[in-house]
C-alpha cells in the first residue's frame, strides 16, 4: 500500500448483531437439537416463514400502537414499491400461513415451531440485540386451559432438561374483549392523574393504548405503573374461570408460578393468559422467554375464527444461563508419506467421512512432525497413519491422542474402533 492511500475502515457486523462463531456454535446446536426434540414429543412440526413479510401483518397482527410497530421495525420499500418489514415477532407469519394455505381444514393438530432470526430496531445492550433468535411455538384452535398450562409446561421442561434451574415462571390474564374495555378506562382515568410521572411517550399511550404503559422501561413509568388498577379486579366470569382452570393445571403439574398482576407483555393481541419465564440470577433483560393466548388475532385478520396460544424465547439469553460440558471433538486426522500414501489417505478419508466420522486430512507433502503437530491442534481425536510400510502391508497405524496408544489393523477394523469407543 503507497504511504498515502487512505486508512481502510474496518468491516464489522452490524451494530446490535452478532456472529456465533465455531466453539460457541455447538451449544446453539445442541439446544435447537434438544428443543427440536422436546417440542415434537407435544405433537409440534416445525413451519418456515420467510424472514421478510409485508408490513401490513405486523400493523394488523401485533398491533399499531405497540412499541414494535411503533419504534422497533426494520421496514423498507422494495424496488416493486412495497412495504417490507424483516419480521419482529413470528406468531403473525404463522396466523399468515395459516389463512393462506388453509391449514386449518386440513384436520391436523395446529402445533408449529420454528426457531430463527427476528429482528429490532431497539437500543443494543447485554442480552437485547436487533438481531436474535427465537425459538417460536403456537397452538392453534386449542381453547381448553389446559393447554395453557402444557405449553407452559413445556417451556419449563425445555429449560430444565438443559439443567436451567435459576428461573421463575409469572403468569397472569389480562382478560378479553369483553372485560377490557372497562380495564382500560379505569386504567385511562387512573393514569391521567399520575401524567406528570410519566414520560411523553406514556402519556401518549393514556389516549391510544394505556394498557401499553406497563411495557414502559424508563423508571418512573414503571414506578407509576405501580399504582394504576390492576386488571385482575376486571376480569369477567369467562376469564376468571379460564385462569382458574390455567392455574389448576399447573398446579397438577406440580410446577411453581407466581401471578404477576402488572404482567401484560408488550403486545395487542393478548387475551387471557400470558406468561414469561424470567431468569432469576439476570440483570435488566432478564425474561427468557414469554407469551399468551391470542383467541381474537386470526378473526382480525381476516381469517377464521380460531384461538391461538405461544411463547418466544429467547437464545441468546438462554445460551447465556447455559454451562454445558464442552463434547470432545472425535475427529480422525489421516496423516501420509509419499505420493501412493497421500493416494490412499484421500481415499480412507473419504471411507470414513461416509461412515460418519469426522476426518480431516493433509493435502500437501509435510513431514510427520508437522502433520502430527496439526491434528494436535484441531484437537482430532486419533490420528491415522499412511506410511510406506503401512501400504505395503495394507495395515494401517491408528493413534489414540489421549491415551497415546497405537493399534494396527485393517482399515474395516481401525473405522469399527473409532465408531464404537464409548
Ligand atoms: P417478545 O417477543 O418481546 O415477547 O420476546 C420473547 C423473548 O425473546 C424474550 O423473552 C427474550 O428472551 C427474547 N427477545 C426479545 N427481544 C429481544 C432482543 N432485542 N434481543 C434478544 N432477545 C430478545
Amino acid at each position: 500500500m503507497s504511504a498515502d492511500a487512505p486508512a481502510r475502515k474496518e468491516l464489522t457486523a452490524v451494530k446490535g448483531t452478532h456472529d456465533i462463531l465455531p466453539g460457541e456454535v455447538e451449544v446453539w446446536q445442541r439446544v435447537e437439537a434438544a428443543a427440536t426434540r422436546l417440542f415434537e414429543s407435544y405433537g409440534y412440526r416445525e413451519l418456515r416463514a420467510p424472514i421478510i413479510e409485508p408490513t401490513e401483518l405486523f400493523e394488523k397482527g401485533t398491533g399499531e400502537t405497540t412499541d414494535i410497530v411503533t419504534k422497533e421495525m426494520y421496514t423498507f420499500v422494495d424496488k416493486g414499491g412495497r412495504s417490507i418489514t424483516l419480521r419482529p415477532e413470528y406468531t403473525p407469519s404463522v396466523a399468515r400461513a395459516i389463512v393462506e394455505h388453509r391449514l386449518d381444514l386440513l384436520g391436523l393438530p395446529m402445533r408449529y415451531y420454528y426457531i430463527g432470526p427476528m429482528f429490532r430496531y431497539d437500543k443494543p445492550q447485554k442480552g437485547r440485540y436487533r438481531q436474535f433468535h427465537q425459538m417460536d411455538v403456537e397452538v392453534f384452535a386449542e381453547k381448553d386451559p389446559a393447554v395453557d398450562a402444557e405449553i407452559i409446561e413445556m417451556a419449563d421442561a425445555l429449560l430444565r432438561a438443559l439443567g436451567v434451574t435459576e428461573t421463575e415462571t409469572l403468569i397472569n390474564s389480562v382478560g378479553c374483549r369483553a372485560c377490557r374495555p372497562a380495564y382500560s378506562r379505569a386504567l385511562r382515568e387512573a393514569a391521567a392523574l399520575v401524567r406528570d410521572r410519566l414520560c411523553p411517550d406514556c402519556q401518549r399511550k393514556i389516549e391510544t393504548n394505556p394498557l401499553r404503559i406497563f411495557d414502559c422501561k424508563i423508571d418512573g413509568c414503571r414506578e407509576a405503573a405501580q399504582t394504576l388498577p390492576k386488571i385482575s379486579a376486571f376480569l369477567c366470569q369467562d376469564c376468571r374461570d379460564h385462569f382458574a382452570g390455567v392455574r389448576a393445571a399447573l398446579d397438577l403439574y406440580g410446577l411453581a408460578y407466581k401471578i404477576d398482576p402488572n404482567m401484560v407483555r408488550g403486545l395487542d393481541y393478548y387475551t387471557k393468559t400470558t406468561f414469561e419465564v424470567v431468569n432469576l440470577s439476570g440483570g435488566q433483560q432478564n425474561a427468557v422467554l414469554g407469551g399468551g393466548r391470542y383467541d381474537d388475532m386470526m378473526k382480525d385478520f381476516g381469517g377464521p375464527d380460531i384461538p391461538g396460544i405461544g411463547f418466544a424465547l429467547g437464545v441468546e439469553r438462554l445460551v447465556a444461563m447455559l454451562s454445558l460440558p464442552p463434547e470432545p471433538r472425535r475427529a480422525v486426522y489421516v496423516v501420509h508419506m509419499g505420493e501412493k500414501a497421500r493416494v490412499e489417505a484421500l481415499r480412507l478419508a473419504r471411507l470414513f467421512r461416509r461412515a460418519g466420522v469426522e476426518t480431516l486430512v493433509e493435502y500437501g507433502s509435510r513431514g510427520f512432525k508437522a502433520q502430527f503437530s496439526r491434528a494436535n491442534k484441531v484437537g482430532a481425536a486419533w490420528v491415522l497413519i499412511i506410511g510406506e510400510d503401512e501400504l505395503a502391508k495394507g495395515l494401517f497405524k491408528l493413534k489414540d491422542m489421549a491415551a497415546g496408544t497405537q493399534i494396527e489393523g485393517a482399515p474395516a477394523e481401525l473405522l469399527a474402533v473409532v465408531k464404537g469407543k464409548p
